[in-house]
């Protein structure tokens, strides 16, 4: 069966799904010195639970049959708590499967939510798996974290409202891991303003959408612990909607490391005074290594803040960190 393509529309549609529950987040100029160009943060840190992922999980749960007995998912943490959170105010099972990658602070806050949680496995796939056996077994409805119509609309409705903020961004630096968020954003940004440059931003190690377009089909990769945790996993060997999209609207995919990550949440902290994600931070990473030159007004998404906050406390306060089998030498920020 074709599938029918995204366009403009839907992610309008999947707006006024969401008004007044999960957009009009800020965006503000970040204060760290040396971007070279004024550099906008779009602040999804600001939702409900913390990352942007309501935005689709809201607008796929509006579609749900009447008669639906639950929701299952997949997810590395984020998209398991946007749709945990809407799922108990309509009284509705969620269960969701993750792997044991998935840190603490994120599984034990979807549990707080009151869904059933299921841990599977070392990667994302595995619990890709899980929530799929789940569907056949106990006909529960799939909301997949990124490959799914609705869910890319969702997403996209940030794209609507950066450049309805701002018609003069000329870059746009997006977190990439299966590339929900970048289909939607990239997908209503340039329908908009066919000429923005939109980049795609993943981790260095396990970077599955850059690899997958690279091959020119989904392709599967070795999943790694990262301070981007959030970036982890496949695009699905089955992917049908966020490769081809990704493929076809980012200028560039660009690859950050693990010290340019901590150094882009520390440089965030002491001069915006935020906190976030290593996920959320690889757009300024990826401007503060040189990996991306920009020539004019440029905005990133913040895309959550559900870091674990050891951790967090270890990378401000610049003490030495394992992750996994990478150590980093601690560097207090500015040294
Ligand atoms: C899910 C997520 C991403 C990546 O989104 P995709 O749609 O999978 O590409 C980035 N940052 C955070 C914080 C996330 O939760």
């Amino acid at each position: 069966m074709p599938i029918k393509p995204l366009t403009l529309a839907d992610v309008l549609a999947a707006a006024k799904v969401i008004r007044g529950r999960a957009d009009g987040t800020p965006l503000v100029p970040s204060q760290i010195p040396g971007l070279g160009q004024e550099m906008l943060l779009k602040l999804e840190t600001t939702q409900p639970m913390g990352a942007f992922k309501l935005r689709g999980a809201l607008t796929a749960l509006a579609a749900l049959p009447p008669d639906a007995p639950g929701v299952v998912c997949c997810s590395t943490g984020n998209h398991g708590r946007a749709i945990a959170y809407p799922a108990r105010e309509m009284g509705l099972r969620a269960v969701v499967c993750m792997s044991a990658l998935v840190p603490a602070a994120k599984v034990a806050g979807i549990r707080a939510l009151g869904a059933e949680v299921r841990i599977i496995g070392r990667s994302q796939d595995d619990a890709a798996k899980e929530s799929r056996a789940l569907v056949a077994t106990e006909g529960l409805v799939e909301i997949p974290p990124f490959d799914d119509a609705r869910v890319i609309a969702g997403q996209g409705t940030i794209g609507l409202e950066l450049l309805a903020a701002r018609p003069d961004l000329s870059t746009l630096l997006l977190p990439l891991s299966g590339g929900g968020l970048a289909a939607g954003v990239a997908l209503a940004a340039k329908a908009i303003k066919p000429g923005l440059r939109v980049i795609g931003i993943s981790m260095e190690r396990g970077a599955a959408m850059q690899a997958s377009i690279a091959a020119g089909h989904p392709v599967a990769v070795t999943e790694y612990p990262s301070l981007a945790d959030s970036l982890g996993g496949g695009i699905g060997l089955q992917n049908r909607l966020t490769l081809a999209l990704c493929r076809d609207l980012l200028d560039e995919v660009v690859l950050v490391d693990e010290v340019a990550i901590r150094d882009a949440m520390q440089a965030l902290f002491f001069h915006d005074r935020m906190v976030a994600e290593g996920s959320a931070v690889v757009g300024l990473a990826a401007v503060m290594t040189g990996a991306v030159r920009l020539g004019g007004p440029a905005a990133t998404i913040l895309t959550g803040r559900n870091t674990d906050m050891t951790s967090f406390a270890d990378i401000v306060a610049g003490r030495d960190l394992q992750i996994g089998d990478i150590f980093l030498k601690g560097r207090p920020y500015g040294a």
